[in-house]
């Protein structure tokens, strides 16, 4: 997998994904290969942008439309989901993805 995954395999259409949700500019799929979670769903801007950092708000819109509608469904399907982007080192794939995740493996965070 290189660093930036998505543009090199996914977008293109060289890996088989089973796609979710998409409009325009996004797109919403499993990974082939399950990242965490039982139920782990990534979301993308189809054209590249690196990160939450370099999204333009009119694109934040359309992303976060698709993001919200696979998470509805993780939470009719499952009872509840997490929804994360990751950021600079934090950040292993240069090309800005959220995840929708449930179940065990999924970060926790913990009351103190
Ligand atoms: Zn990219």
């Amino acid at each position: 997998m290189g660093p930036d995954w998505y543009c090199d395999e996914v977008i293109p259409g060289r890996v088989a994904v089973e796609v979710l949700a998409k409009t325009g500019r996004t797109l919403a799929f499993r990974p082939p290969i399950p990242g965490f979670g039982t139920d782990h769903v990534i979301v993308i801007p189809t054209l590249h942008v690196t990160s939450l950092l370099d999204l333009d708000d009119d694109l934040a819109v359309e992303l976060l439309g698709t993001v919200k509608e696979v998470a509805a469904l993780a939470v009719e399907q499952h009872g509840g989901c997490q929804v994360l982007t990751t950021l600079g080192s934090e950040q292993h794939n240069r090309h800005l993805h959220w995840h929708v995740a449930v179940g065990e493996g999924v970060a926790r965070f913990v009351a103190r």
